[in-house]
C-alpha cells in the first residue's frame, strides 16, 4: 500500500481492540459524562475538545490532507466504539464523517484544500442539512431552493433534525436548484444539488433547540437560511445531481448500523453486570437470556464489519441491510436488557432507558429503516 491509498486496504485497518486503545481518554470522558450530556441536551464543552484534540474526527480524510484516509471499515469501528460510550456523540461524528468523504470524493480540488486539512485537525466539524418538516423521508418534496445569480446562488429554506445544528462550521445543505426532472429516485430527485454553506454565511441561521426523546446531546437543530448568498465554489459534486450521489454514496460501506451495534454493546454490557452484580447469572433462565443478547450484538456487528468491508456482490446493498438489520436487533437487544434488569431498570435514571430512548432514533435516521425496506424491494 503506498502512503496515498490511506487505510483502505483491509489489512491495514486497526483491530476493533487497537482503535479503542488509541482513543480510550475520549471514550472514557464521553461514557462517564453520557447521563449529564442527555440532561443538559449537549455534550460538555470538556468532551468537545478533547474530541476535536483525539485526532477521531481525521479518520475519513485523505492522507494528503491529514487524515489516514480511512474507508468504512475504520470509521464504522470508531463509531460503533462512541457510541457504546455516548450514541449522541457517535451521530454527530458519523456525519462528520460522512462530509469529509464526500468532500474527498466529490469535491473540487481547491475544496479539498479548504476544508479537509480543518476536518483532519478538528478545528472544524461538518454536518448534513437534507431533512425538512414536509419534505417526507425520501427528500423528494424538498422546499428549500437554490437560484441562480451572478457569481452564486441564493438558498432559502428551514431545514429540520440538522445533526450538529451550531457546533458544525459548515453544513452540506441539500437544495432544489431547478425543477424536478422526473427521474424515478428512491431517495431525492432530479434537480437537486449540494451547498457547503459556512455556519457564519449572512442569513444562516442555526440552532440546536430540539427537544428530543434521544439522542438528547446531538446537537440536532434547526438550520435556516434567508436569502443566503453562497458563491459557485460552494457547490460540492455536478448541479443537479445530488440525488445520484446519494445513491452512490451507499456503495462505500458507511452505516449507521454502526451506532446501533455500540448501543445493543453497551445494553448487553449493562444487562451483564446486573446478573452478576445479583448472582443471576448461576441461573440457567438468565444465562440463557444472556447468551441470545450476547448473539444479537454480535451479529449486529457481523453485518455492519461485512458493509464496511465491501465484500459482497451488492455493497450498497448490504449497507441498506446493515442499518435496518443492526438497529432492529439493538432496538431488541435494548428491550430484553430492560427486562433483564426487573425494577433496577425502571428507575429514569437507570443508563438502559438512556441508550433505549437513543437506539429509536437510528431507525428514523437516513435512510429511515421504512425506506430501507423500501429500497431494498425495490432491487
Ligand atoms: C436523531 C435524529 C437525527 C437526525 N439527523 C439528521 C441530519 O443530521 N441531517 C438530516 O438531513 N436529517 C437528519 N435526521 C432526519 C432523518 O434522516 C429523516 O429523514 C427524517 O426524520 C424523516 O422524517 P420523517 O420520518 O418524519 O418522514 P416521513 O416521510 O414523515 O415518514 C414517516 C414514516 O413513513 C416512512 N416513509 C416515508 N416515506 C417513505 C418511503 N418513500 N418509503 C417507505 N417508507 C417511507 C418513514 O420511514 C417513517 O416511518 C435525523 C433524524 C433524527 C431522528
Amino acid at each position: 500500500m503506498s502512503s496515498a491509498d490511506g487505510l483502505n486496504d483491509l489489512a491495514t485497518v486497526p483491530t476493533r481492540e487497537a482503535l479503542y486503545e488509541d482513543h480510550r481518554h475520549l471514550l472514557d470522558l464521553l461514557r462517564s459524562g453520557a447521563a449529564e450530556a442527555d440532561d443538559a441536551g449537549r455534550l460538555p464543552q470538556a468532551v468537545l475538545t478533547a474530541m476535536r484534540s483525539s485526532g477521531i474526527l481525521a479518520a475519513a480524510v485523505p492522507p494528503e490532507y491529514g487524515g489516514p484516509g480511512g474507508g468504512a471499515l475504520l470509521t464504522n469501528r470508531l463509531i460503533e466504539h462512541v457510541a457504546e460510550a455516548d450514541p449522541s456523540a457517535a451521530i454527530i461524528l458519523y456525519q462528520h464523517y460522512a462530509v469529509s468523504a464526500r468532500i474527498g470524493e466529490r469535491g473540487t480540488a481547491e475544496q479539498r484544500a479548504h476544508y479537509l486539512p480543518r476536518l483532519a485537525s478538528g478545528e472544524w466539524i461538518a454536518a448534513s442539512a437534507w431533512s425538512e418538516s414536509g419534505a417526507g423521508a425520501d427528500k423528494r418534496n424538498i422546499a428549500t431552493t437554490a437560484r441562480r445569480v451572478d457569481g452564486g446562488w441564493i438558498l432559502d429554506g428551514a431545514k429540520t433534525f440538522t445533526t450538529g445544528a451550531g457546533l458544525a462550521s459548515f453544513y452540506l445543505v441539500l437544495a432544489q436548484s431547478s425543477e424536478p426532472d422526473g427521474r424515478e429516485l428512491a431517495y431525492g430527485t432530479g434537480g437537486q444539488t449540494f451547498y457547503l454553506v459556512a455556519a457564519d454565511s449572512p442569513g444562516l441561521v442555526a440552532d440546536a433547540g430540539m427537544d428530543l426523546v434521544g439522542m438528547r446531546a446531538s446537537a440536532t437543530g434547526f438550520v435556516e437560511l434567508h436569502s443566503c448568498f453562497v458563491p459557485d465554489a460552494a457547490v460540492l459534486g455536478p448541479v443537479g445531481e445530488a440525488a445520484s450521489i446519494i445513491a452512490e454514496v451507499r456503495d462505500c460501506g458507511a452505516t449507521l448500523g454502526a451506532v446501533a451495534v455500540g448501543i445493543a454493546e453497551a445494553a448487553h454490557r449493562l444487562a451483564e453486570a446486573h446478573a452478576r452484580a445479583r448472582g443471576l447469572d448461576g441461573q440457567q433462565a438468565v444465562r440463557f437470556r444472556l447468551a441470545d443478547l450476547a448473539g444479537r450484538v454480535e451479529s449486529a456487528r457481523a453485518i455492519v464489519e461485512r458493509a464496511g468491508r465491501r465484500e459482497s456482490d451488492a455493497p450498497g446493498l448490504t449497507t441498506l441491510r446493515s442499518k435496518l438489520v443492526a438497529s432492529t436487533l439493538a432496538e431488541e437487544t435494548c428491550l430484553e436488557a430492560q427486562r433483564l434488569l426487573g425494577s433496577t431498570g425502571f428507575l429514569r435514571s437507570h443508563p438502559v432507558n438512556r441508550l433505549a430512548r437513543d437506539v429509536r432514533a437510528v431507525g428514523l435516521m437516513g435512510p429511515t429503516n421504512d425506506l430501507c425496506r423500501q429500497l431494498l424491494s425495490e432491487k
